[in-house]
């Protein structure tokens, strides 16, 4: 059977994936089975989330009845009830529902009767609280499908600490990272020296290591020194996948959703109020505003290295009408070039403009030019992927350091519309 749970915290408090992890343990106490504990993360650009739109799926083997009802007692017990926005949603399903709702609930949006017809032809049972948006991400979870997968070890709080500084042994989180990347990452973010995996909101998590399998994620956490924890959960994830990204034309995104698009640079990269940089994509006669935010630190610096004329594909979420870079992709540099007023022939000084389409003027000795000097500038960048830095990373982003999938290198080298339509289940 797929235990759902979701929507169970508020700003103030609690987090899904840690009533997953007591769950987990009570169905182990009670007899049942637990096969696979999972974390998805949705559409990242869901109003109502609280954080980072995480739901949970157990996979687990045993009387489904038993199960319902310690999912729906510790949901009720744990659960931010007085939060206005908190709404839980606990499913159990015998049959694992097809994954086309998993989808829809990660890169586009979904109603809570949408959720509950694909429930009902599971034959599912199912428990929405207060205004049932938690359905969503609840069926969504034990609807998911992960053909590329991660791992998360979370480690969780004392009741009695919650609330209080994390006390998280900085250097061991370095350690930790330095002795287990490529396999893990996202611990720490070296090149902005800051700590990654700590949370700063007040909820049970105390950190989370993120990596390629169990075994990476446990050898990293064994490097960790902390306060003292009240349990831990591997948890198999989408995170780090991309699975949020379809492909996209300049000309058609919608509101909400996250794609990997083509185009031209067609604007000189400017740094706006904030420290925000933008420039402007284009293809076949339509545009579209990519934003680097100041948050992404030193990506900013790769953006403003583009010129008009370069080909790129651009990974983000669209929204407001911009697309907000996670990464890009450079295929192909154009010439980048300075036009300035020539050096005189006569005096070998610089001309300056003699006004509006009248060339130029030596202002030493009058000779006059029609022509500019034009110099070809060495671009500073290279065709290749470029990033956020770990700081600014979003769950569903995946790091370069685990590669670029195939559609994504092919839709940045041919422009090709590739096919990414979910894979239907056995
Ligand atoms: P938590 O740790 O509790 O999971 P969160 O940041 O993940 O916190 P939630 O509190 O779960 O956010 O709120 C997200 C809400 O949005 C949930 O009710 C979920 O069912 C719903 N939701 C998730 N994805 C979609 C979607 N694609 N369309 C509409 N609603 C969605």
């Amino acid at each position: 059977m797929w235990i759902g749970i979701d929507d169970t915290d508020s700003p103030a408090g609690m987090c899904t994936t840690y009533i997953g992890a007591v769950l987990v343990r009570q169905l182990e106490r009670a007899g049942i089975r637990v096969v696979e504990a999972r974390l998805v993360r949705l559409n990242p650009n869901v109003i109502h989330k609280t954080r980072g739109n995480a739901a949970i799926c157990i996979e687990a083997e045993g009387d489904a009845d038993a199960a319902f009802a310690l999912a729906s007692t510790c949901v009720e017990a744990l659960a931010e009830f007085d939060a206005a926005g908190t709404n839980p949603g606990v499913v159990v399903s015998r049959i694992r529902p097809p994954p086309d709702f998993y989808y829809a609930a990660l890169r586009e949006f979904c109603t809570v009767d949408e959720a509950v017809e694909v429930l009902e032809a599971a034959g599912a049972r199912y428990r929405g609280y207060k205004n049932r948006r938690g359905l969503i991400g609840a069926t969504a979870a034990v609807a998911s499908d992960l053909p590329d997968r991660t791992y998360e070890l979370l480690v969780y709080r004392k009741r009695e600490n919650r609330g209080t500084p994390r006390q998280v042994d900085r250097g061991s989180l370095f350690s930790a990272e330095e002795t287990t990347y490529p396999h893990t990452w996202d611990t720490v973010d070296r090149e902005n020296d800051v700590v990654v995996c700590v949370p700063h909101t007040p909820d049970p998590v105390l950190f989370g290591i993120r990596g390629e399998s169990p075994a990476w994620v446990e050898e990293a956490r064994a490097h960790v020194r902390s306060e003292e924890p009240a349990c831990e959960q591997v948890y198999v994830t989408n995170q780090g996948t991309d699975a949020h990204l379809v492909p996209g034309t300049v000309g058609m995104l919608r509101e909400g959703r996250s794609y990997l698009v083509r185009g031209t640079v067609a604007s000189s990269p400017a740094t706006g109020p904030g420290g925000h940089v933008s420039f402007l994509l284009s293809d076949e006669g339509d545009e579209i505003r990519c934003m680097a935010y100041e948050p992404t630190k030193g990506f900013r610096d790769v953006v403003r290295k583009l010129v008009p004329g370069d080909v790129v594909a651009a990974a983000g979420s669209y929204k407001g009408g911009s697309l907000n870079l996670e990464k890009i992709g450079v295929s192909h540099l154009a010439d980048a070039i300075r036009i300035r007023p020539p050096v005189c022939p006569a005096c070998a000084k610089r001309m300056t403009s003699a006004g509006t389409g009248k060339g130029y003027k030596c202002r030493v000795c009058g000779e006059r030019s029609r022509e500019p000097e034009i110099e070809r500038i060495e671009r500073q960048l290279k065709p290749g992927w470029y990033e956020v830095p770990p700081t600014a990373r979003r769950h569903l982003a995946r790091p370069l350091v685990r590669g670029v999938p195939v559609w994504e290198q092919a839709l940045l080298q041919s422009g090709r519309e590739c096919d990414r339509r979910p894979r239907k289940q056995p």
